[in-house]
């Protein structure tokens, strides 16, 4: 299915993970794929015919500049984001300050760079990587990560609603836990507490109705679908893809 035929898209963070996955799926669709992320060593392991890929620091207003040029992307998937593991009492403004850069102004500076390409082309789409831990549900020890991932829905809703009427949606996805290489770091933390890797496992297996976590590729055919064409519709919406945690 060439549902991405003829699109230009770039990836934020598509080194491992959601964003691999997703640019993956995206150039097996059809799509041009500018697979971008700071790790350019595991970068140059994708290889796929339709993908071209190039470091991208999102945190950098000239990179994201040069990459946005590079690319001219009718499709903007910014995935990029890192997880703090603590409460309210633990956070400190470091991790703060490096959150909300990397988790939510990266978007910002990327959308900024991008937005202007798309209206002078007449339409785009952007997918914004939220998570199910934000506005939509609590996860014990995310206080600094659900707060800046509330903070992409509210952003995702604000680029929507300004473009609505030139062609250009924005959508968020909103993510439970999905298996990444980033995934196994945090199992391998938590288990350190807990008294084991298979024990911390088991804990954020228990908080999935399903009894399983998400694969990668399960969440990639939702990114596909919402910066496609049969996704019209649709536009400043959260999309939730969480395995039951918050229904
Ligand atoms: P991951 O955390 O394993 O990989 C993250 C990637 O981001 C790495 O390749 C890293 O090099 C890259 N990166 C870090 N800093 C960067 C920067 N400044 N510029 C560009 N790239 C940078 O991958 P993942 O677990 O699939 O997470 C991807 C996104 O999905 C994140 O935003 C995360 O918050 C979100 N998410 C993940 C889960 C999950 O359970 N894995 C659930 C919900 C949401």
């Amino acid at each position: 299915n060439q549902r991405l035929a003829g699109k230009r898209a770039i990836v934020t963070a598509a080194a491992q993970g959601i964003g691999r996955a997703s640019a993956l799926a995206m150039a097996d669709a059809g799509a041009q794929v500018f697979a971008t992320d700071v790790n350019a060593a595991a970068l140059a392991e994708l290889t796929h015919e339709n993908i071209e890929v190039f470091a991208l620091d999102v945190r950098d207003d000239a990179s994201v500049h040069e990459g946005i040029s590079r690319a001219k992307p009718d499709v903007l998937f910014n995935c990029a984001g890192f997880v703090h593991h603590g409460t309210a009492i633990d956070a400190t403004d470091d991790e703060w300050d490096f959150a909300f850069d990397l988790n939510v102004r990266s978007m910002w500076r990327m959308m900024k760079a991008a937005l202007p390409g798309m209206l002078e082309r007449g339409g785009g789409s952007i997918v914004n990587m939220s998570s199910a831990c934000s506005s939509v549900i609590g996860a014990p020890n995310r206080f600094i990560y659900g707060t800046t991932k509330a903070a992409v829905i509210g952003m995702t809703k604000s680029v929507a609603v300004d473009y609505i009427t030139k062609g250009i949606r924005c959508n968020c996805i909103c993510p439970g836990t999905v298996e990444s290489p980033s995934l196994e770091e945090r199992l391998h933390a938590l288990g350190e507490q807990v008294g084991g890797y298979e024990e911390a496992k088991k804990q954020f297996v228990a908080r999935q109705p399903m009894g399983r976590i998400a694969t990668a590729d399960e969440i990639a055919a939702l990114v596909v679908y919402l910066s496609s064409d049969e996704s019209g519709f649709t536009t400043g919406q959260p999309h939730i893809i969480d395995g039951g945690w918050s229904g």
